[in-house]
Protein backbone atom coordinates (compact mmCIF):
# COMPACT_ATOMS: atom_id res chain seq x y z
CA UNK A 1 0.00 0.00 0.00
CA UNK A 2 0.93 3.70 -0.65
CA UNK A 3 2.22 5.48 2.30
CA UNK A 4 -0.47 8.54 2.57
CA UNK A 5 0.03 11.73 1.35
CA UNK A 6 0.93 14.68 3.60
CA UNK A 7 -1.08 17.41 4.01
CA UNK A 8 1.80 19.71 2.56
CA UNK A 9 2.25 17.23 -0.63
CA UNK A 10 -1.66 17.22 -0.86
CA UNK A 11 -1.78 21.06 -0.95
CA UNK A 12 1.35 21.28 -3.27
CA UNK A 13 -0.13 19.49 -5.41
CA UNK A 14 -3.41 21.41 -5.79
CA UNK A 15 -4.47 23.75 -8.46
CA UNK A 16 -4.86 26.80 -7.27
CA UNK A 17 -6.01 29.84 -8.94
CA UNK A 18 -5.40 33.43 -8.80
CA UNK A 19 -6.40 35.62 -6.01
CA UNK A 20 -8.38 37.75 -8.25
CA UNK A 21 -10.63 35.21 -9.81
CA UNK A 22 -11.17 33.87 -6.78
CA UNK A 23 -12.19 37.41 -5.63
CA UNK A 24 -13.93 38.14 -8.58
CA UNK A 25 -15.88 34.82 -7.81
CA UNK A 26 -16.82 35.94 -4.11
CA UNK A 27 -18.22 39.55 -6.07
CA UNK A 28 -15.46 41.09 -4.45
CA UNK A 29 -14.97 44.83 -6.69
CA UNK A 30 -11.05 44.63 -7.71
CA UNK A 31 -10.43 47.88 -6.34
CA UNK A 32 -11.00 46.73 -2.74
CA UNK A 33 -8.18 43.48 -3.46
CA UNK A 34 -4.84 44.21 -2.55
CA UNK A 35 -2.72 41.31 -3.88
CA UNK A 36 -0.24 39.79 -1.72
CA UNK A 37 1.51 37.67 -4.40
CA UNK A 38 -0.88 35.77 -6.84
CA UNK A 39 -2.08 33.84 -4.10
CA UNK A 40 -3.25 35.93 -1.61
CA UNK A 41 -4.83 39.54 -0.92
CA UNK A 42 -6.29 41.48 1.24
CA UNK A 43 -9.59 43.15 1.04
CA UNK A 44 -10.17 47.26 1.69
CA UNK A 45 -13.49 46.68 3.35
CA UNK A 46 -14.52 50.16 2.69
CA UNK A 47 -15.26 49.42 -0.66
CA UNK A 48 -17.72 46.59 0.49
CA UNK A 49 -20.91 49.05 0.77
CA UNK A 50 -23.58 45.93 1.39
CA UNK A 51 -25.25 44.51 5.13
CA UNK A 52 -24.06 41.53 6.59
CA UNK A 53 -26.43 39.30 6.24
CA UNK A 54 -25.41 35.86 5.42
CA UNK A 55 -26.13 33.18 7.92
CA UNK A 56 -24.00 32.08 10.42
CA UNK A 57 -22.87 28.40 10.77
CA UNK A 58 -20.45 28.17 13.83
CA UNK A 59 -18.14 24.72 14.29
CA UNK A 60 -17.13 23.56 17.46
CA UNK A 61 -16.37 20.52 19.26
CA UNK A 62 -15.90 17.93 22.02
CA UNK A 63 -13.02 18.72 24.59
CA UNK A 64 -10.01 17.29 22.40
CA UNK A 65 -6.93 15.41 22.25
CA UNK A 66 -3.85 17.25 21.80
CA UNK A 67 -4.06 16.78 18.13
CA UNK A 68 -6.72 18.50 17.71
CA UNK A 69 -10.39 16.88 16.22
CA UNK A 70 -10.30 18.07 12.71
CA UNK A 71 -12.62 21.19 13.68
CA UNK A 72 -10.82 23.40 10.83
CA UNK A 73 -10.59 20.49 8.33
CA UNK A 74 -14.64 19.82 8.64
CA UNK A 75 -14.79 23.74 8.47
CA UNK A 76 -13.18 23.98 5.45
CA UNK A 77 -15.07 20.65 4.33
CA UNK A 78 -18.31 21.71 4.85
CA UNK A 79 -18.13 24.76 2.97
CA UNK A 80 -17.18 23.40 0.02
CA UNK A 81 -19.83 20.96 0.38
CA UNK A 82 -22.27 23.84 0.79
CA UNK A 83 -20.25 25.35 -2.38
CA UNK A 84 -21.08 21.52 -4.83
CA UNK A 85 -24.77 22.47 -3.33
CA UNK A 86 -24.44 25.37 -4.98
CA UNK A 87 -24.79 27.72 -1.65
CA UNK A 88 -22.71 30.97 -1.84
CA UNK A 89 -20.34 30.51 0.82
CA UNK A 90 -17.47 31.98 2.50
CA UNK A 91 -15.13 29.93 4.97
CA UNK A 92 -13.72 32.18 7.69
CA UNK A 93 -11.02 31.28 9.96
CA UNK A 94 -8.15 32.33 12.48
CA UNK A 95 -4.80 32.62 11.51
CA UNK A 96 -2.56 29.89 12.61
CA UNK A 97 0.63 30.82 15.15
CA UNK A 98 3.79 30.04 15.13
CA UNK A 99 3.63 28.36 18.84
CA UNK A 100 1.43 25.27 17.71
CA UNK A 101 3.21 24.87 14.06
CA UNK A 102 6.64 25.15 16.19
CA UNK A 103 5.21 23.23 19.13
CA UNK A 104 3.12 19.86 18.89
CA UNK A 105 -0.59 20.79 17.48
CA UNK A 106 0.65 21.64 13.90
CA UNK A 107 -1.17 24.26 12.17
CA UNK A 108 -4.94 25.66 11.58
CA UNK A 109 -5.40 24.98 7.84
CA UNK A 110 -7.02 22.19 7.84
CA UNK A 111 -5.96 18.73 6.82
CA UNK A 112 -6.17 16.03 3.75
CA UNK A 113 -8.30 17.52 0.91
CA UNK A 114 -10.01 19.87 3.61
CA UNK A 115 -7.51 22.42 3.36
CA UNK A 116 -7.00 26.05 2.84
CA UNK A 117 -4.17 27.48 0.13
CA UNK A 118 -1.28 27.88 0.04
CA UNK A 119 -1.27 26.08 3.78
CA UNK A 120 2.67 26.80 3.85
CA UNK A 121 2.63 30.96 3.71
CA UNK A 122 -0.78 30.79 5.85
CA UNK A 123 1.14 28.70 8.34
CA UNK A 124 4.17 30.50 8.72
CA UNK A 125 4.41 34.45 8.04
CA UNK A 126 1.31 35.01 6.10
CA UNK A 127 1.05 38.80 5.53
CA UNK A 128 2.20 39.31 8.40
CA UNK A 129 -0.73 40.39 10.59
CA UNK A 130 1.11 37.93 13.55
CA UNK A 131 3.60 40.56 13.74
CA UNK A 132 1.70 43.56 13.21
CA UNK A 133 0.28 42.97 16.15
CA UNK A 134 3.54 41.99 18.15
CA UNK A 135 5.15 45.30 17.51
CA UNK A 136 2.06 47.08 18.42
CA UNK A 137 1.60 45.39 21.65
CA UNK A 138 5.82 45.49 22.43
CA UNK A 139 5.44 49.40 21.12
CA UNK A 140 3.02 50.06 23.98
CA UNK A 141 5.41 48.45 26.45
CA UNK A 142 8.34 50.13 25.24
CA UNK A 143 6.48 53.18 25.53
CA UNK A 144 5.41 52.60 29.29
CA UNK A 145 8.91 51.57 30.22
CA UNK A 146 10.21 54.85 28.52
CA UNK A 147 7.73 57.59 29.97
CA UNK A 148 8.96 56.03 33.43
CA UNK A 149 12.80 56.51 32.53
CA UNK A 150 11.81 59.61 31.30
CA UNK A 151 10.77 61.85 34.76
CA UNK A 152 7.10 58.83 35.15
CA UNK A 153 5.05 62.03 35.20
CA UNK A 154 2.40 60.07 35.62
CA UNK A 155 3.58 58.36 38.83
CA UNK A 156 3.50 55.00 36.83
CA UNK A 157 4.31 52.00 39.95
CA UNK A 158 6.68 49.76 38.31
CA UNK A 159 6.00 47.31 40.46
CA UNK A 160 1.68 46.96 39.13
CA UNK A 161 2.30 47.77 35.48
CA UNK A 162 0.08 45.09 34.09
CA UNK A 163 1.09 45.09 30.34
CA UNK A 164 3.73 42.17 29.34
CA UNK A 165 5.75 42.02 26.30
CA UNK A 166 4.39 39.40 23.45
CA UNK A 167 6.03 37.11 20.98
CA UNK A 168 4.30 34.40 18.79
CA UNK A 169 5.79 31.32 19.82
CA UNK A 170 6.16 28.78 22.80
CA UNK A 171 9.06 29.99 24.93
CA UNK A 172 8.66 28.86 28.48
CA UNK A 173 11.93 30.99 29.30
CA UNK A 174 10.69 34.08 29.08
CA UNK A 175 7.32 33.80 31.05
CA UNK A 176 9.32 35.82 33.76
CA UNK A 177 11.75 38.25 33.17
CA UNK A 178 13.74 41.61 34.58
CA UNK A 179 13.88 44.48 32.53
CA UNK A 180 15.89 47.44 32.70
CA UNK A 181 18.99 46.41 34.08
CA UNK A 182 22.36 47.78 33.64
CA UNK A 183 22.57 50.93 35.52
CA UNK A 184 21.01 54.49 34.92
CA UNK A 185 21.05 54.81 31.47
CA UNK A 186 19.36 51.10 30.95
CA UNK A 187 16.17 52.09 31.86
CA UNK A 188 14.26 51.42 35.33
CA UNK A 189 14.55 48.05 36.60
CA UNK A 190 11.26 45.94 37.20
CA UNK A 191 9.89 42.36 37.09
CA UNK A 192 7.89 41.94 33.64
CA UNK A 193 6.97 38.74 31.48
CA UNK A 194 6.06 37.47 28.20
CA UNK A 195 2.62 36.15 27.40
CA UNK A 196 2.49 34.12 23.58
CA UNK A 197 0.62 36.93 21.08
CA UNK A 198 -2.32 35.64 20.63
CA UNK A 199 -3.36 35.54 24.33
CA UNK A 200 -2.46 39.45 24.01
CA UNK A 201 -5.24 41.90 24.66
CA UNK A 202 -4.06 43.79 20.95
CA UNK A 203 -4.62 40.51 19.29
CA UNK A 204 -8.15 39.87 21.19
CA UNK A 205 -8.59 44.26 20.26
CA UNK A 206 -7.92 43.44 16.91
CA UNK A 207 -10.71 40.38 16.47
CA UNK A 208 -13.83 42.22 18.40
CA UNK A 209 -12.91 46.13 17.03
CA UNK A 210 -15.92 47.01 14.00
CA UNK A 211 -13.59 49.70 12.02
CA UNK A 212 -10.67 51.62 12.38
CA UNK A 213 -12.74 54.48 15.07
CA UNK A 214 -13.83 51.50 16.96
CA UNK A 215 -10.10 49.96 17.03
CA UNK A 216 -8.49 53.37 18.39
CA UNK A 217 -11.04 53.87 21.10
CA UNK A 218 -10.46 50.59 22.05
CA UNK A 219 -6.85 50.62 22.04
CA UNK A 220 -7.14 54.02 24.15
CA UNK A 221 -8.79 52.29 26.55
CA UNK A 222 -6.29 49.49 27.65
CA UNK A 223 -5.59 49.24 31.10
CA UNK A 224 -1.37 48.99 31.43
CA UNK A 225 -1.28 49.70 35.37
CA UNK A 226 -1.28 51.10 38.46
CA UNK A 227 -0.19 54.58 39.92
CA UNK A 228 1.49 54.79 43.48
CA UNK A 229 -1.47 55.68 44.72
CA UNK A 230 -3.47 52.97 42.86
CA UNK A 231 -5.35 54.78 40.36
CA UNK A 232 -5.87 52.96 36.85
CA UNK A 233 -3.49 54.09 34.09
CA UNK A 234 -4.68 53.70 30.70
CA UNK A 235 -3.27 53.97 27.46
CA UNK A 236 -5.13 57.37 26.52
CA UNK A 237 -3.00 58.97 29.45
CA UNK A 238 -0.02 57.75 27.90
CA UNK A 239 -1.21 59.42 24.46
CA UNK A 240 -0.02 56.61 22.17
CA UNK A 241 -3.21 54.90 20.91
CA UNK A 242 -2.64 56.91 17.00
CA UNK A 243 0.30 55.38 17.15
CA UNK A 244 -0.73 51.80 17.78
CA UNK A 245 -3.33 52.55 15.58
CA UNK A 246 -0.86 53.41 13.04
CA UNK A 247 1.21 49.88 13.11
CA UNK A 248 -2.36 48.14 12.73
CA UNK A 249 -4.08 49.57 9.78
CA UNK A 250 -2.76 47.29 7.52
CA UNK A 251 -3.31 43.93 9.09
CA UNK A 252 -6.81 45.44 9.98
CA UNK A 253 -7.90 44.10 6.86
CA UNK A 254 -9.00 40.94 6.57
CA UNK A 255 -7.09 38.15 4.15
CA UNK A 256 -8.51 36.54 0.84
CA UNK A 257 -7.12 32.39 0.01
CA UNK A 258 -8.94 29.63 -1.54
CA UNK A 259 -10.07 26.31 -0.56
CA UNK A 260 -8.44 23.00 -2.26
CA UNK A 261 -11.97 23.31 -4.35
CA UNK A 262 -11.49 27.26 -4.89
CA UNK A 263 -13.66 28.61 -2.16
CA UNK A 264 -13.44 31.83 -1.08
CA UNK A 265 -11.92 31.98 2.67
CA UNK A 266 -11.56 35.18 4.58
CA UNK A 267 -8.65 34.16 7.21
CA UNK A 268 -8.02 37.20 9.92
CA UNK A 269 -6.77 37.55 13.35
CA UNK A 270 -6.10 34.58 15.57
CA UNK A 271 -6.82 34.41 19.72
CA UNK A 272 -6.09 31.16 20.83
CA UNK A 273 -9.57 29.83 22.92
CA UNK A 274 -8.11 28.10 26.10
CA UNK A 275 -5.81 31.74 27.09
CA UNK A 276 -8.31 34.19 25.17
CA UNK A 277 -11.28 34.57 22.91
CA UNK A 278 -10.17 32.05 20.27
CA UNK A 279 -12.52 33.07 17.29
CA UNK A 280 -11.52 34.75 13.88
CA UNK A 281 -12.03 39.13 13.48
CA UNK A 282 -15.39 40.15 13.57
CA UNK A 283 -13.90 42.34 9.95
CA UNK A 284 -13.96 38.88 8.60
CA UNK A 285 -17.18 37.37 9.84
CA UNK A 286 -19.13 40.64 9.02
CA UNK A 287 -17.12 40.85 5.15
CA UNK A 288 -18.10 37.44 4.88
CA UNK A 289 -21.48 38.00 5.86
CA UNK A 290 -21.71 40.88 3.59
CA UNK A 291 -20.68 38.42 0.63
CA UNK A 292 -22.29 35.75 1.17
CA UNK A 293 -25.11 33.76 2.07
CA UNK A 294 -23.76 31.08 4.39
CA UNK A 295 -20.15 31.89 6.52
CA UNK A 296 -18.71 28.62 7.58
CA UNK A 297 -16.61 29.56 10.52
CA UNK A 298 -14.58 28.06 13.85
CA UNK A 299 -14.21 28.97 17.39
CA UNK A 300 -11.49 27.38 19.14
CA UNK A 301 -11.30 24.23 21.24
CA UNK A 302 -14.44 22.31 22.74
CA UNK A 303 -17.78 24.01 23.30
CA UNK A 304 -16.90 24.70 26.48
CA UNK A 305 -14.51 27.27 25.18
CA UNK A 306 -14.27 28.69 22.02
CA UNK A 307 -18.32 28.30 21.46
CA UNK A 308 -19.07 29.55 24.79
CA UNK A 309 -17.03 32.47 24.04
CA UNK A 310 -18.16 32.83 20.22
CA UNK A 311 -21.82 33.15 21.72
CA UNK A 312 -21.12 35.04 24.74
CA UNK A 313 -18.49 37.44 23.79
CA UNK A 314 -17.76 37.96 20.57
CA UNK A 315 -21.79 37.37 19.06
CA UNK A 316 -22.66 40.04 21.71
CA UNK A 317 -20.38 42.78 20.34
CA UNK A 318 -21.10 42.09 16.90
CA UNK A 319 -24.36 41.95 17.16
CA UNK A 320 -24.83 38.62 15.85
CA UNK A 321 -25.71 34.81 16.79
CA UNK A 322 -25.39 31.19 15.34
CA UNK A 323 -27.73 29.94 12.73
CA UNK A 324 -26.57 26.54 13.39
CA UNK A 325 -23.71 25.03 15.37
CA UNK A 326 -21.78 21.79 14.23
CA UNK A 327 -19.99 19.52 16.82
CA UNK A 328 -17.31 17.81 15.38
CA UNK A 329 -16.58 14.50 17.15
CA UNK A 330 -13.95 11.77 16.26
CA UNK A 331 -14.46 8.14 17.88
CA UNK A 332 -10.90 8.39 18.95
CA UNK A 333 -11.25 11.40 21.34
CA UNK A 334 -14.50 9.80 22.99
CA UNK A 335 -12.53 6.28 23.45
CA UNK A 336 -9.71 8.93 25.47
CA UNK A 337 -12.54 10.14 27.13
CA UNK A 338 -13.45 6.66 28.45
CA UNK A 339 -10.09 5.98 29.50
CA UNK A 340 -8.22 4.81 26.93
CA UNK A 341 -4.33 5.85 27.14
CA UNK A 342 -3.48 8.40 24.09
CA UNK A 343 -0.84 5.45 22.62
CA UNK A 344 -3.77 2.97 22.22
CA UNK A 345 -6.38 4.96 20.31
CA UNK A 346 -6.46 3.36 17.34
CA UNK A 347 -7.58 -0.13 18.63
CA UNK A 348 -11.42 -0.82 19.01
CA UNK A 349 -13.07 -0.22 22.43
CA UNK A 350 -16.70 -0.49 22.05
CA UNK A 351 -17.15 -0.11 25.91
CA UNK A 352 -15.04 2.77 26.26
CA UNK A 353 -16.43 4.48 23.73
CA UNK A 354 -19.60 3.75 25.25
CA UNK A 355 -18.80 5.92 28.22
CA UNK A 356 -16.74 8.85 27.09
CA UNK A 357 -19.74 9.65 24.58
CA UNK A 358 -20.95 11.28 28.23
CA UNK A 359 -18.11 14.19 26.67
CA UNK A 360 -19.87 14.69 23.24
CA UNK A 361 -23.08 14.61 25.05
CA UNK A 362 -22.39 17.40 27.36
CA UNK A 363 -21.27 19.89 24.44
CA UNK A 364 -24.69 18.71 23.33
CA UNK A 365 -26.25 20.17 25.76
CA UNK A 366 -24.46 23.56 26.38
CA UNK A 367 -25.23 24.32 22.59
CA UNK A 368 -28.95 23.70 23.32
CA UNK A 369 -28.86 25.83 26.27
CA UNK A 370 -27.98 28.69 23.68
CA UNK A 371 -31.29 28.26 21.86
CA UNK A 372 -29.41 26.50 18.62
CA UNK A 373 -29.98 23.07 17.89
CA UNK A 374 -26.57 21.69 17.06
CA UNK A 375 -25.62 19.10 14.28
CA UNK A 376 -22.60 16.38 15.41
CA UNK A 377 -20.17 16.21 12.67
CA UNK A 378 -18.26 12.11 13.13
CA UNK A 379 -15.08 13.43 11.36
CA UNK A 380 -14.05 9.70 10.43
CA UNK A 381 -10.71 8.32 10.84
CA UNK A 382 -9.38 4.87 8.76
CA UNK A 383 -8.93 3.40 12.20
CA UNK A 384 -12.57 3.77 13.25
CA UNK A 385 -14.12 0.29 13.22
CA UNK A 386 -18.09 -0.31 11.63
CA UNK A 387 -19.17 -1.09 15.33
CA UNK A 388 -17.63 1.92 16.93
CA UNK A 389 -19.15 3.69 14.10
CA UNK A 390 -22.52 2.08 14.42
CA UNK A 391 -22.94 2.75 18.32
CA UNK A 392 -22.27 6.29 18.04
CA UNK A 393 -25.16 6.62 15.27
CA UNK A 394 -27.27 4.68 17.46
CA UNK A 395 -27.20 6.80 20.45
CA UNK A 396 -27.61 9.83 18.90
CA UNK A 397 -30.68 8.27 16.81
CA UNK A 398 -32.05 7.13 20.44
CA UNK A 399 -31.35 10.66 21.54
CA UNK A 400 -33.08 12.42 18.87
CA UNK A 401 -29.38 14.20 18.43
CA UNK A 402 -29.11 15.04 14.08
CA UNK A 403 -25.79 13.47 13.60
CA UNK A 404 -23.95 13.32 10.20
CA UNK A 405 -20.44 11.08 9.04
CA UNK A 406 -18.20 13.13 7.60
CA UNK A 407 -15.44 12.16 5.30
CA UNK A 408 -13.70 15.49 3.81
CA UNK A 409 -10.40 14.74 5.24
CA UNK A 410 -10.20 11.76 2.51
CA UNK A 411 -12.82 13.54 -0.37
CA UNK A 412 -12.91 16.81 0.33
CA UNK A 413 -16.75 18.63 -0.35
CA UNK A 414 -17.66 15.22 -1.56
CA UNK A 415 -17.34 13.75 1.99
CA UNK A 416 -19.15 16.72 3.51
CA UNK A 417 -22.66 16.90 1.27
CA UNK A 418 -24.41 14.56 4.31
CA UNK A 419 -23.12 17.04 6.80
CA UNK A 420 -24.39 20.08 4.71
CA UNK A 421 -27.82 18.81 4.06
CA UNK A 422 -28.58 18.79 7.78
CA UNK A 423 -27.14 22.21 7.81
CA UNK A 424 -29.32 23.59 5.34
CA UNK A 425 -32.11 21.93 6.90
CA UNK A 426 -31.19 23.25 10.44
CA UNK A 427 -30.82 26.82 8.66
CA UNK A 428 -34.01 26.88 7.40
CA UNK A 429 -35.55 26.53 10.66
CA UNK A 430 -35.67 29.17 13.04
CA UNK A 431 -33.32 29.20 16.01
CA UNK A 432 -33.53 30.99 19.46
CA UNK A 433 -29.95 31.74 19.92
CA UNK A 434 -29.26 34.12 23.02
CA UNK A 435 -25.92 34.41 25.29
CA UNK A 436 -26.17 32.40 28.03
CA UNK A 437 -25.82 35.33 30.84
CA UNK A 438 -26.49 38.72 31.19
CA UNK A 439 -23.69 41.96 31.64
CA UNK A 440 -25.51 43.08 34.37
CA UNK A 441 -25.17 39.83 36.74
CA UNK A 442 -22.33 39.80 39.42
CA UNK A 443 -18.71 38.77 38.59
CA UNK A 444 -19.33 36.10 40.56
CA UNK A 445 -22.73 34.96 38.82
CA UNK A 446 -21.43 35.24 35.53
CA UNK A 447 -18.85 32.79 36.34
CA UNK A 448 -20.75 30.93 38.06
CA UNK A 449 -23.52 30.56 34.85
CA UNK A 450 -20.22 29.34 32.80
CA UNK A 451 -19.07 26.63 35.62
CA UNK A 452 -22.46 25.05 36.25
CA UNK A 453 -24.02 25.24 32.80
CA UNK A 454 -21.18 24.71 29.89
CA UNK A 455 -18.76 23.24 32.40
CA UNK A 456 -20.89 21.12 34.09
CA UNK A 457 -19.15 21.87 37.67
CA UNK A 458 -20.36 22.58 41.12
CA UNK A 459 -18.99 26.42 41.87
CA UNK A 460 -16.21 28.49 41.90
CA UNK A 461 -13.47 29.40 44.30
CA UNK A 462 -11.45 32.29 44.06
CA UNK A 463 -7.79 32.39 45.60
CA UNK A 464 -7.35 35.54 47.76
CA UNK A 465 -5.71 37.54 45.32
CA UNK A 466 -8.23 36.94 42.57
CA UNK A 467 -10.75 38.51 45.51
CA UNK A 468 -9.13 41.00 45.73
CA UNK A 469 -8.92 42.08 42.05
CA UNK A 470 -12.27 41.29 41.64
CA UNK A 471 -12.93 43.95 44.24
CA UNK A 472 -11.30 46.05 42.63
CA UNK A 473 -12.70 45.64 39.21
CA UNK A 474 -16.22 46.19 41.08
CA UNK A 475 -14.81 49.23 42.38
CA UNK A 476 -13.99 51.08 39.55
CA UNK A 477 -16.85 50.03 37.84
CA UNK A 478 -15.81 47.57 35.20
CA UNK A 479 -17.81 44.42 36.44
CA UNK A 480 -20.47 45.10 33.49
CA UNK A 481 -18.16 43.27 31.29
CA UNK A 482 -18.59 40.06 29.95
CA UNK A 483 -15.99 37.05 31.22
CA UNK A 484 -13.40 34.95 29.15
CA UNK A 485 -12.27 32.20 31.20
CA UNK A 486 -8.67 30.67 30.76
CA UNK A 487 -9.32 27.26 31.65
CA UNK A 488 -7.65 23.89 29.77
CA UNK A 489 -8.98 22.41 26.57
CA UNK A 490 -8.39 18.95 27.73
CA UNK A 491 -11.20 18.93 30.73
CA UNK A 492 -14.50 20.30 31.38
CA UNK A 493 -13.06 20.92 34.13
CA UNK A 494 -9.61 22.95 34.78
CA UNK A 495 -7.76 19.85 35.73
CA UNK A 496 -6.29 18.53 31.96
CA UNK A 497 -6.20 14.98 33.61
CA UNK A 498 -10.42 14.78 34.84
CA UNK A 499 -11.48 13.25 31.17
CA UNK A 500 -15.00 12.63 30.20
CA UNK A 501 -17.95 14.10 31.72
CA UNK A 502 -16.99 15.03 35.10
CA UNK A 503 -19.54 16.07 37.98
CA UNK A 504 -18.89 18.02 41.37
CA UNK A 505 -15.93 19.85 40.60
CA UNK A 506 -14.98 23.27 41.73
CA UNK A 507 -13.05 26.08 39.06
CA UNK A 508 -10.31 27.67 40.75
CA UNK A 509 -9.96 31.34 39.82
CA UNK A 510 -6.43 32.77 40.53
CA UNK A 511 -6.74 35.81 38.79
CA UNK A 512 -8.88 38.01 37.40
CA UNK A 513 -7.23 40.50 34.94
CA UNK A 514 -9.06 43.75 32.91
CA UNK A 515 -8.69 43.90 29.77
CA UNK A 516 -10.73 46.92 29.34
CA UNK A 517 -10.18 47.28 25.52
CA UNK A 518 -11.42 43.91 24.35
CA UNK A 519 -13.93 44.72 26.75
CA UNK A 520 -13.78 41.18 28.98
CA UNK A 521 -12.35 40.60 32.33
CA UNK A 522 -10.25 37.37 31.65
CA UNK A 523 -10.28 34.77 34.68
CA UNK A 524 -7.36 32.39 34.91
CA UNK A 525 -7.86 29.32 36.37
CA UNK A 526 -6.11 25.91 37.27
CA UNK A 527 -2.64 26.19 36.38
CA UNK A 528 -3.28 27.67 32.76
CA UNK A 529 -0.83 29.35 31.28
CA UNK A 530 -0.62 32.61 28.61
CA UNK A 531 2.60 31.26 27.39
CA UNK A 532 3.07 28.40 26.22
CA UNK A 533 6.05 25.92 26.65
CA UNK A 534 7.35 23.52 23.81
CA UNK A 535 6.88 19.53 24.00
CA UNK A 536 10.22 17.32 24.25
CA UNK A 537 9.58 16.68 20.79
CA UNK A 538 8.70 19.64 18.71
CA UNK A 539 7.56 19.92 15.35
CA UNK A 540 9.98 22.24 14.38
CA UNK A 541 12.25 19.04 14.52
CA UNK A 542 10.52 17.95 11.38
CA UNK A 543 11.25 20.74 9.61
CA UNK A 544 13.47 21.90 6.44
CA UNK A 545 13.67 23.89 3.59
CA UNK A 546 14.29 22.30 -0.25
CA UNK A 547 17.02 23.18 -2.34
CA UNK A 548 14.23 25.22 -4.31
CA UNK A 549 13.22 26.60 -1.67
CA UNK A 550 10.08 25.06 -0.40
CA UNK A 551 9.15 24.17 2.94
CA UNK A 552 9.11 20.42 3.74
CA UNK A 553 7.66 18.61 7.37
CA UNK A 554 5.02 21.64 7.81
CA UNK A 555 2.58 18.53 8.59
P1 LIG B 1 -8.68 21.13 14.99
O1 LIG B 1 -9.12 22.27 14.15
O2 LIG B 1 -9.79 20.44 15.69
O3 LIG B 1 -7.56 21.46 15.89
P2 LIG B 1 -7.51 20.16 12.53
O4 LIG B 1 -8.60 20.28 11.54
O5 LIG B 1 -6.44 21.18 12.52
O6 LIG B 1 -8.11 20.00 14.00
O7 LIG B 1 -6.89 18.72 12.34
C1 LIG B 1 -5.79 18.29 13.13
C2 LIG B 1 -4.97 17.27 12.33
O8 LIG B 1 -5.73 16.08 12.16
C3 LIG B 1 -4.59 17.72 10.94
O9 LIG B 1 -3.25 17.36 10.68
C4 LIG B 1 -5.51 16.95 10.01
O10 LIG B 1 -4.89 16.65 8.78
C5 LIG B 1 -5.79 15.69 10.80
N1 LIG B 1 -7.12 15.15 10.53
C6 LIG B 1 -8.31 15.78 10.63
N2 LIG B 1 -9.33 14.98 10.31
C7 LIG B 1 -8.77 13.79 9.98
C8 LIG B 1 -9.30 12.53 9.55
N3 LIG B 1 -10.61 12.35 9.41
N4 LIG B 1 -8.43 11.52 9.32
C9 LIG B 1 -7.10 11.70 9.48
N5 LIG B 1 -6.55 12.86 9.88
C10 LIG B 1 -7.35 13.89 10.12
Amino acid sequence: TLKPLSDLEIARNANMKPITEIAEKAQIPLDAIEQYGRYKAKIDTNQINLDPTGKIVLVTATSPTPAGEGKSTVTVGLADALKRLEQKVIVALREPSLGPVMGIKGGATGGGYAQVLPMDDINLHFTGDLHAITTANNALAALIDNHIHQGNELNIDPRRIIWKRVMDLNDRALRNVLVGLGGPTQGVPREDGFDITVASEIMAIFCLATSIEDLKLRLANVLIGYTYAKEPVFVRDLGVEGALTLLLKDAFKPNLVQTIEGTPAIIHGGPFANIAHGCNSIAATQTARKLAEIVVTEAGFGADLGAEKFMDIKSRQGGFGPDAVVIVATIRALKMHGGVAKNNLVEENVPALTVGIGNLEKHIETVRQFGVEPIVALNRFITDTEEEIQTVLHWAQKHQIRIARTNVWEEGGAGGIELANHVLEVLAQPQNFAPLYNLTDSIEQKINTIVQKVYGGKGVQFTDRARKQLEQIEKFGWDGLPICMAKTQYSLSDQPNLLGRPEGFTINVREIIPKLGAGFLVCLTGEIMTMPGLPKQPAALRMDVAEDGSAIGLF
